[in-house]
C-alpha cells in the first residue's frame, strides 16, 4: 500500500471517528467541534485516488455499520489510527500477511485478514 492510500484511509477512519463520537456521546464540547472543522476543511484539500472511499455514499455506510456497533468500533477505529502511526496498518494481526485493498475499503479498521477473520467466526460460532 502506497503513501496516498494510507493517507486516504487515514482521512476516512479520521472523519468517520468524529462523526461516530459524536453519535456516541450526544455531548459536543468545543474541541470536538473545532477538530471536526480542521478535520472538514483538510479532507477538501486530499485528493482521493480510490474511486468510493471518501464519498458520502462510502462514509453513509460505514456510518450505519459503525453505529450498530457503537463503542466497540470506536476501539477499532483509534486501533486503526494507532496502526497507522506503526505502520503495521493493513497486517492481519494473527499471520502478518497484508489485508486486501478492497476489504480495507469495506473496513478500514479491519485487523484481520479474510482467511483468519473467517476462522475466528467459525471459532466464535463453534462455542
Ligand atoms: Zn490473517
Amino acid at each position: 500500500m502506497n503513501a496516498k492510500d494510507l493517507a486516504s484511509f487515514r482521512k476516512v477512519l479520521l472523519s468517520v471517528r468524529e462523526k461516530l463520537a459524536g453519535n456516541v456521546n450526544s455531548m459536543e464540547d468545543e474541541a470536538l467541534k473545532k477538530s471536526r472543522q480542521d478535520a472538514a476543511g483538510d479532507l477538501s484539500n486530499v485528493p482521493f485516488h480510490m474511486a468510493d472511499l471518501g464519498t458520502d455514499n462510502y462514509e453513509r455506510d460505514l456510518m450505519i455499520h459503525l453505529i450498530q456497533n457503537g463503542e466497540e468500533e470506536l476501539k477499532s477505529i483509534d486501533a486503526a489510527l494507532e496502526k497507522l502511526e506503526d505502520k503495521t496498518f493493513g497486517i492481519c494481526e494473527i499471520c502478518d500477511k497484508k489485508i486486501t485493498k478492497a476489504r480495507l475499503m469495506a473496513r478500514p479498521y479491519a485487523k484481520l485478514c479474510l482467511g483468519c477473520q473467517q476462522m475466528e467466526e467459525l471459532e466464535a460460532g463453534a462455542q
